[in-house]
């Protein structure tokens, strides 16, 4: 027998510990395409978690682009 253990959707956990962290109808979270801000100040999220299941180089894009809005948001106070 093969079992396939593998997760390919969101944890619906993440909505029920998050307040005021907005996600869509497939429980992915919601987040800005350039900034990957989230509803909830001092919040970031990128990769599958966003998109939904893709590819490596994506999540590496969005991780690129979360540490540049995190410098800013960490270094220029009163921009979120
Ligand atoms: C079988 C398979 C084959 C694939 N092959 C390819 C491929 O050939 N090429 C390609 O580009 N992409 C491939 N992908 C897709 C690729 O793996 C993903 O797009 C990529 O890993 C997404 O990166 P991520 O950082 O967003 O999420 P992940 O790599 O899933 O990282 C999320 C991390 O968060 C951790 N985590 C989860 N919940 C918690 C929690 N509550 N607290 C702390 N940590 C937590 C997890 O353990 C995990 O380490 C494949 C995916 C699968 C399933």
């Amino acid at each position: 027998m093969a079992v396939i253990a593998i997760g390919t959707s969101a944890n619906p956990i993440v909505q029920s510990t998050t307040p005021g962290l907005n996600t869509n109808k497939r429980n992915y979270i919601e987040a800005d395409a350039m900034t990957q801000r989230t509803s909830r100040k001092g919040v970031f999220a990128g990769g599958d978690i966003v998109t939904g299941a893709a590819t490596v180089i994506l999540a590496m894009g969005a991780g690129r682009r979360a540490a540049k809005s995190i410098h800013e948001y960490l270094t220029t106070p009163g921009t979120w």
